[in-house]
């Protein structure tokens, strides 16, 4: 099991009045970046706090670069029957939809384009190096969670029950009973699906008075190998998870109080579940939120890639610094003075691409 928390910081949009850049990707002297991001104290501004992550996506950081860094290496894994979950974490407005939908451009595809386009790919490979002894097929399913109740985002959504669909346990796996999924041959299959869902989740959203930065959006990709011996089934999942900021500052509405209180216990699950599967413990919290528990989050022999998006001016300077505390691993480990220098020390990898244990690693001063 491993899990990776890297943070993706955005470049300021044109529209944007307040030019005040306060979050860094820290670099090292030779201009390499480093796993740690820093950010001034909002009490006091000769303050600064410095997280570490696994890795660190500067402004720059094309789409393509971050699919080559952070999903593509885990493809060979999910077709060797691992679990591969991505999430996007992170204030709206931050660039959790950017990085996992992406713009319409080629170049600006997000993940989950590119890593349906790269599972096509690579089942084609397998078809054709087997000879057709191994036949590979894709489906997929696609739901939101909105205040912890389920909806299927395939289905339109006259078809909705204000309740939800519910979840049953069976063979240790936690199901959504009557979740739809559909076979994809292609690319194209893909993107129609996929745009047609997107739009059943604005009209949805639009009915339910709700906005779609408050749900969690999973899409799930099940990646099934049959061969004479049997049958190999896998799943990848990239979410788009509800913004992390504090609702309740900006608006005291009752129907924003029940949502912000279920965004808020979901996002802490998560959060204890990557705490819990980066330091290695045998019991994962994964049970308590609906989230976890369809994820089944750390059960399986899976790889987790969460993805901290982080704008960096100051108008989201509280948000910012509460994403930051609250995203797992990516720990606060220093308060110093601005004026310092940052030494910087190199994390060891493992073998799995895991990097250990750089919550723990002390800065020197
Ligand atoms: P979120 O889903 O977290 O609310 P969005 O993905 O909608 O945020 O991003 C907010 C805005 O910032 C959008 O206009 C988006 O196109 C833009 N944006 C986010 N990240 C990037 C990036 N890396 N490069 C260019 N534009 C970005
Ligand atoms: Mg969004």
């Amino acid at each position: 099991m491993s899990v990776r928390v890297v943070a993706r910081i955005r470049p300021l949009l044109e529209k944007e009045l307040d030019k005040d850049i306060i979050v860094h990707a820290a670099s090292t002297e030779d201009g390499k970046p480093t796993t740690l991001v820093r950010i001034p104290s909002p009490k006091n501004g000769a303050e600064e706090f410095t997280f570490a992550f696994n890795s660190v996506y500067d402004q720059q950081t094309s789409q393509e670069e971050l699919f080559t860094q952070e999903v593509a290496p885990h493809l060979k894994a999910l077709f060797q029957g691992l679990d591969v979950t991505l999430f996007a974490y992170g204030v709206t407005g931050t660039g959790k939809t950017h990085t996992m939908r992406g713009g319409m451009k080629l170049a600006e595809r997000g993940v989950i384009p590119r890593l349906l386009s790269s599972v096509f790919r690579r089942s084609k490979k397998i078809a054709k190096d087997t000879n057709g002894g191994t036949q590979v097929s894709v489906a997929l399913s696609y739901y939101e969670i909105y205040n912890d109740k389920v909806f299927d985002l395939l289905e339109s959504p006259e078809k909705r029950t204000p309740a939800g669909l519910p979840l049953r346990e069976a063979n240790g796996k936690t199901h959504v009973v009557g979740l739809s999924e559909r076979p994809c041959e292609d690319l194209k299959d893909f993107e129609k699906l996929y745009i047609e869902s997107n739009l059943n989740r604005v009209t949805a959203s639009t009915k339910l008075n709700a906005h779609s930065s408050r749900s969690h959006a999973i899409l799930r990709v099940k990646v099934t190998q049959t061969t004479e011996e049997g049958v190999l089934e896998s799943t990848a999942s990239a979410i788009d998870l509800a913004g992390s900021e504090d609702n309740r500052r900006t608006d005291n509405g009752k129907e924003r109080l029940v949502e912000s209180a279920a965004i808020n216990k979901s996002l802490f699950v998560l959060s204890q579940c990557i705490d819990a599967i980066s330091r290695g413990d045998k019991r994962i919290p994964f049970r308590e939120s609906k989230m976890t528990r369809i994820l089944s989050l750390g059960q399986n022999n899976g790889i987790t890639v969460m993805i901290l998006n982080l704008a960096p001016l100051r108008s989201y300077h509280l948000d910012t610094l509460s994403s930051l505390n609250v995203s797992s691993r990516a720990k606060r480990i220093e308060v110093r003075e601005i004026e310092n220098e940052i030494v910087y020390k190199q994390v060891p990898r493992t073998n799995s691409g895991n990097i250990q244990g750089v919550a723990r690693q002390p800065l020197r001063p």
